[in-house]
């Protein structure tokens, strides 16, 4: 669109899973934005980081030119020696000396291609995304019930159901513009309810009509308790059951067995009992309910068991698959969904196809041709992040190569990860800005375009697969990230298979992939999407998966019809049991950390630091103390302290704080030592996961906090 105001294009915002619409406008120098009002996310409404994004647009601090042992160079010299030396790793260590580590900020092209060069053409199965520390319980959880990783819910389902449930979640501050629908659905329905389950008094609560401050990680006690108060009160939904579901026989025995008595539940949850039961009464009796999960639970040891206690739930009272009803595990990154789709984590293959998936195999080696390649399509699985790393320390993994996202903020045991990183061979970094601490450790960095510059699509958190346009040049000589992928694919021999000219051109094989030999089997399909002309592929609207030949302008909602994705196509309950995090507290560390996001930063603030009316609202790292521990400690509101635990330590500005319960405390994640003196939050954490998801547990710290 281009006019009297100058140039316009809409895209999607780069941060939370919400995955709203923006309308972004060129004029000469100035570039402005606002939400798009016909973007099904948003419907025009953006949250304040969104719409400050063009106040952290500009060259100043971006990463412009490629740069090889700390000196800049052109970008045939950068590539050669990526290709030169990934390919003298393979030859010597082979190719499970090599690693990728890739993020939910990548477009679902850039994910396509590098899932496809690593697995396919290098055959090392070790690569995987910082989504491994979002949403990989709830991915999980999905798998083992449903048959396949299928988020089951919309948006307008929030607005249509008569009791919310957000568990682990502060809407409010992770996604502002779904908390913005839901908060003016309960306003037009003063009928809706909505209930937090969340240790932490957060802004969310502000429309609940019930709060549960919970114990920490108590969620699975708190809905086995559920379950089994529906059982005893004869309100499961037997027909639904009979028709769907295998398992529940056992999974209800387990919950009557572990959580029948509702006192004993409630002072294992540390609640009160009738406030327990108010909710169990009113899941239990209406049909429209809609739970919502966050990382507040996914972030846990037992982050799986977490979600599929809910799931349980749901499926035994039949709220699935109707309008306002369902288990909604919302993402964190704009792009986690994406990642997923294309199967970007390491225990996945491609397109919804696992290294067990029975011909998944034999059907990509045939798909991406790669039948005479030597060493071949991997048989395991790879490295999951946390794992990935100890292999690096270990010496396992000799060439790393790190898109779009900073594992020494974000994964816990931050210094060991630092550490670990240091002592690789060979570190490759693809990233936006020139001067983060991840940079300096790189032996190659490549400088990559960001958002506004790069073209390719996005899926936010209801399965909404949405264009992201570019409109201004990358600066400097930065590139696209498929590109860079594609010209290292090519000095390694592999040409012919990266011969794209454009991402329009990736997605239509993406799309191809995702309907071949599918038959309805796999839930991602998108092969309705095969074959967008380049004019098609720019003017494509914002559409739900599966999009198919009998689905062509998508799904708005799934398992409507009762069948699921597992081989018997009955869904598939399992007895969960609650487990305490792996962190204990005692005497040296009396105190339980929790961490989490702040309402106007963005992960690691290469960006949302350029704006500084973001910066208002919370300017540095904080601890929230409730006041009987700040007391205790000798901690004054506004002072300094420090927090110590077994693996680090950060500094902090103390916040005395109502909303923190006794015993435990929060901080964010955000702050680097580039934006404050204190070391990082990550390095608090113990680098315990789930066993089953491989998610690590950051929301169950032990630490000791002390005056400055
Ligand atoms: Fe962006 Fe999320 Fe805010 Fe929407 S809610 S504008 S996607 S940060």
């Amino acid at each position: 669109d281009s006019g009297a105001g100058g140039e316009a294009t809409g895209t999607t915002c780069p941060y939370c899973g919400v995955g709203c619409g923006v309308e972004l406008r060129r004029d000469g120098e100035a570039v402005t934005l606002r939400g798009d009002r016909d973007h099904p996310a948003n419907f025009g409404r953006l949250c304040v980081k969104g719409s400050a994004l063009a106040e952290t647009l500009g060259v100043q601090g971006r990463l412009t030119r490629p740069r090889v042992d700390g000196r800049e160079t052109d970008w045939d010299s950068a590539l050669d020696a990526v290709a030169e030396r990934l390919g003298a790793i393979a030859e010597g260590s082979g190719p499970q000396a090599i690693a990728g580590y890739l993020s939910g900020q990548l477009l679902t092209e850039d994910y396509y291609v590098a899932n496809k060069l690593f697995k396919g053409f290098l055959g090392t199965p070790h690569l995987d995304t910082n989504s491994r520390l979002c949403m990989a319980s709830a991915v999980a959880a999905y798998k083992r019930t449903l048959g396949a990783d299928a988020v089951p819910c919309n948006y307008e389902d929030l607005e249509e159901a008569e009791l919310v449930v957000l568990v682990g979640s502060n809407l409010a501050w992770n996604h502002p513009v779904l908390y913005q629908r839901l908060r003016l659905a309960k306003t037009r329905n003063p009928l809706m309810r909505v209930v937090v389950i969340d240790p932490r008094v957060t802004d969310s609560c502000e429309i609940a009509d019930l709060y549960l401050g919970l114990r920490p990680g108590s969620d699975a006690l708190l809905f086995n308790g559920l379950l089994a108060w529906m059982a005893h009160r004869q309100r499961l939904d037997e027909v639904y059951l009979k028709r769907h579901v295998d398992g529940a026989e056992e999974t209800i025995a387990a919950a009557l067995d572990e959580a029948s008595d509702i006192e004993a539940v409630a002072a294992a949850c540390d609640l009160d009992a009738e406030r327990l039961e108010t909710f169990y009464y009113w899941f239990a009796t209406q049909l429209h309910v809609v739970t919502l999960y966050s990382q507040g639970v996914n972030q846990s040891t037992s982050g799986t068991d977490k979600c599929q206690a809910i799931l349980n739930c749901h499926l035994a009272g039949g709220k699935i698959g109707l309008p306002g009803a369902g288990p909604f595990s919302i993402t964190g990154q704009p792009n986690a969904m994406g990642g997923r789709e294309v199967g970007g984590l390491a225990n996945q293959l491609a397109a919804h196809m696992d290294y067990h998936t029975p011909g998944a195999i034999e059907r990509l080696t045939r798909f991406w041709s790669t039948e005479a390649l030597v060493p071949r399509l991997p048989r395991e699985p790879g490295h999951k992040a946390v794992e990935l790393f100890q292999a690096v320390e270990r010496g396992d993994i000799q060439a790393l190569w790190i898109m779009a996202t900073n594992p020494l903020v974000s994964l816990p045991d931050a210094d060991r990860v630092r550490r670990a990183i240091e002592r690789c061979p060979l570190v490759i970094v693809s990233e936006c800005m020139a001067d983060t601490d991840l940079v300096e450790l790189a032996d190659i960095v490549l400088p990559a375009s960001g958002w506004s510059e790069k073209d390719g699509t996005v899926t936010n958190s209801e399965r909404r697969i949405s264009r992201q346009r570019g409109l201004l040049p990358p600066p400097g000589e930065a590139r696209h990230d498929w590109w860079i992928l594609c010209r290292v694919a090519e000095r390694l021999g592999f040409g012919e298979a990266f011969a794209y000219d454009h991402p329009c051109e990736i997605f239509d094989e993406h799309a191809r992939l995702s309907g071949l030999d599918n038959q309805g089997r796999r839930a991602f399909d998108i092969s309705g999407l095969a074959g967008l002309s380049r004019v098609e592929y720019d003017d494509l609207a914002p559409i739900q998966w599966p999009v198919t030949a009998s689905a062509p302008r998508g799904t708005a909602r799934l398992f409507e019809s009762g069948r699921f994705y597992t081989e018997s196509g009955r869904a598939r309950l399992w007895p969960v049991s609650a487990r305490a995090p792996r962190q204990a507290t005692d005497a040296d560390f009396p105190l339980r950390l929790n961490s989490g996001r702040v309402r106007d930063q963005w992960h690691t603030m290469t960006r949302t630091a350029r704006a500084s009316r973001l910066m208002n609202h919370r300017s540095e790292p904080f601890v929230e103390v409730h006041r009987d521990d700040a007391e205790a400690l000798g901690l004054c509101d506004q002072g300094l302290a420090r927090i110590r635990s077994r693996s680090g330590e950060m500094r902090a500005r103390v916040r005395v704080s109502a909303a923190q319960r006794r015993g435990e405390v929060f901080v964010p994640i955000h702050w680097t030592p580039r934006f404050s003196h204190s070391p990082l939050a990550g390095s608090l954490f113990a680098p315990d996961v789930d066993p089953l998801s491989g998610q690590p547990e950051t929301k169950h710290g032990a630490v000791a906090v002390t005056p400055l």
